[in-house]
């Protein structure tokens, strides 16, 4: 063996720029929203006094019970049980899937991750049905998938047949998100249609984050289908977006491949206490999943009485609204100066647009007198 010193002399020079990537170093980054407390202090109010209505959580918070279980916690310098045993049976209670099924992650956004680690060889295709979530295509290119997109159309329907003649057309393609319901118009897929996408080659993951606003869950189909993948969260209605908690129910083939491949810790202690505590009070959860409800369909109505907006009907617990003849991105900074923060889109398919949580009925009152003193044009 040579000396180092000799060694040394022969040895190029490092280059940090050989290092990364090349596809990452030139990813366009996920933009996510602006920190609450960033903002807050841009906009000089306090928090409370802010109308946060611009990342569909649940301005209710978590139920007393899973307060409570958070202050009583006991073992939090212990690290948490890989397999989340406790929580994936109270969740084979609460879903009617087996708990073999079913797996745990830091929030519905790291399943979708490792779905895609285990199934994806470079340059297999993802297809993605925007507008959607933008963690499918983001995820996407980390996992150096090749995106396909079947656009939606003008309506947000999905376009059934255009997704099944991108399948014949690309024999790499592996993997299908299907978000229902859909954010961010807030439309669900038919049975019929599902039915139909699933005969076909490709893993379809299905994304319920807001199923418990509307629309039937298809979580107990996935024992009858090989290449069923339905994804969950606590987040919304739950109120635990912050705790970072979501699960899955999977075929029994993949199962084993992801156990493999998980951050061993990857569900909190905390987030997995609160989990339980928020499923074993099912009749908080029901009060307020059934208020948001409600003061969505009151949201919706009254968006509907402005001549520069137009809401769209939505099963989830968010509105999304075109504006017409007036500039959606002023209307965004117009009552981001009021405190009240919605979602602002433009991008293709979705110009013009915001998209407002549904929030506590002071939440919209606030919205609506901001809404009626609005000189948009
Ligand atoms: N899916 C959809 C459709 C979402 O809108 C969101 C949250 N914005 C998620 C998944 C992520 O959920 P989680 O907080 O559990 O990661």
């Amino acid at each position: 063996m040579q000396p180092f010193e000799l060694l040394r002399e022969t040895m190029p020079p490092f280059h940090h720029e050989e290092f990364v990537r090349p596809d990452i170093a030139t990813m366009e980054p996920y933009v996510p929203i602006v920190p609450f407390e960033v903002l807050s202090a841009r906009l000089g109010r306090r928090p409370e006094d802010i109308v946060k209505l611009d990342a569909n959580e649940n301005p209710y918070g978590p139920s007393p019970k899973v307060l409570s279980a958070l202050a009583d916690a006991k073992y939090l310098h212990i690290y948490p049980d890989p397999q989340s045993s406790a929580l994936r049976r109270a969740l084979a209670d609460y879903t009617g899937v087996p708990q073999e099924r079913l797996l745990a992650g830091a929030g519905a956004d790291e399943l979708i991750d490792l779905v895609l680690r285990a199934v994806l060889r470079p340059g297999d295709g993802v297809l993605n049905c925007p507008p959607s979530f933008g963690m499918y295509p983001f995820s996407t290119a980390v996992n150096m998938g090749e995106l396909i997109q079947v656009w939606r159309r003008a309506d947000f329907a999905l376009d059934v047949d255009g997704i099944c003649s991108a399948v014949f057309a690309n024999p790499r393609a592996r993997i299908l998100f299907i978000c229902s319901p859909n954010n961010p118009d807030g439309g669900v897929i038919s049975d019929e249609a599902l039915r139909q996408l699933l005969e076909m080659r490709v893993l379809v993951i299905l994304d319920e984050a807001y199923v418990e606003f509307g629309g039937e869950s298809r979580i107990t189909w996935t024992p009858q289908y090989e290449n069923l993948v339905v994804l969950r969260t606590f987040s919304k209605w739950a109120g635990l977006a912050g705790l970072r908690v979501g699960y899955g129910a999977f075929p029994l083939w993949l199962m084993p491949h992801l156990w493999k491949i998980k951050q061993p810790y990857n569900v909190s202690v905390a987030a997995s206490l609160a989990a339980i505590a928020a499923l074993h009070d099912a009749a908080w959860s029901r009060r307020h999943i059934g208020a948001i409800v409600a003061e969505r369909e009151r949201l919706q109505k009254a968006l509907a009485k402005f001549e520069f907006l137009e809401p769209l009907p939505s099963r989830a617990n968010f509105v999304l609204c075109r504006i017409i003849g007036a500039d959606a991105a002023r209307l965004k900074s117009d009552l981001e100066q009021q405190g009240i923060l919605v979602r602002y889109f433009d991008k293709p398919g979705l110009q013009n647009a915001i998209r407002i949580s549904a929030g506590r009925p002071q939440d919209t009152d606030r919205l609506l007198s901001v809404l009626k003193a609005w000189k948009g044009s």
